[in-house]
């Protein structure tokens, strides 16, 4: 049976940097809803340019066109034994579709690890998050800089600040995550898969903890 591990957490959490590193240590791939659509809109595609009115809003990209991306991508060969989703689902209708879905592949959502942290530290972090052009790895100009400013340690390329990332997008960000991302933290809780991590310890004890859950849920 696949593996399927949500990751769960507000915008500037941490979730992107653990999804990559839970996708090197499990290899489950990492499937994020966030990557793809960046990508679309470096190629300009359909897709991308629908997309980018809301991303730069802060907003979320309607339901129907992000579970269908979604669907798209997990039904890859690389997905074949389950996937660590980051930033899908976001809404209650995106969880239901991914149900849904999982059936397809004979899967289930095995665990939910939620990543928390208070909105001030989120502020933060996300609004320092500096992007690398080439393949998204991140850095953050206070806690984690890139050894030479501007330039990707891992490949060279450009590290840049997401539009998204200025502050008064990324509260917005955190003012959508709220109304309608909170609601799933509930749901996965009732069905008994969430696991809760505390956000604001360093990176690699963000890590450990997830390592540490999630062979104890058995996923
Ligand atoms: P992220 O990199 O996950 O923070 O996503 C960046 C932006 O992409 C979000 O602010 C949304 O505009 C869009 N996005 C990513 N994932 C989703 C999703 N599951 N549903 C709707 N919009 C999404």
């Amino acid at each position: 049976m696949p593996t399927y591990i949500v990751l769960l957490g507000p915008p500037g959490v941490g979730k992107g940097t653990q999804a990559r590193i839970l996708s090197e240590e499990t290899g489950l791939a990492h499937v994020s809803s966030g990557d793809l659509f960046r990508e679309n809109l470096k190629n300009q595609t359909e897709l991308g340019n629908l997309a980018k009115s809301f991303m730069d809003k802060g907003e979320l990209v309607p339901d129907d066109v992000t579970i269908s991306m979604i669907k798209d991508r997990v039904s890859r060969p690389d997905c074949k034994a389950g996937a660590i989703l980051d930033g899908f689902p976001r809404t209650p209708a995106q969880a239901d579709a991914l149900d849904v879905m999982l059936k397809d592949f004979s899967g289930i959502v095995n665990a939910v690890p939620y990543i928390t942290a208070a909105e001030n530290i989120l502020v933060e972090r996300a609004s320092g998050r500096w992007t690398c052009r080439a393949q998204g790895h991140i850095y953050h100009e206070k806690f984690n800089p890139p050894k030479q400013a501007g330039v990707c340690d891992l490949d060279g390329s450009e590290v840049y600040q997401r539009e998204d990332d200025k502050v008064e997008t990324v509260t917005k960000r955190i003012r959508v995550y709220i109304e309608q991302t909170m609601p799933l933290v509930d749901y996965y809780r009732k069905a008994g898969k969430l696991i809760e991590i505390d956000g604001t310890q360093a990176v690699e004890d963000v890590t450990k903890a997830l390592l540490r859950a999630l062979k104890n849920s058995n996923a």
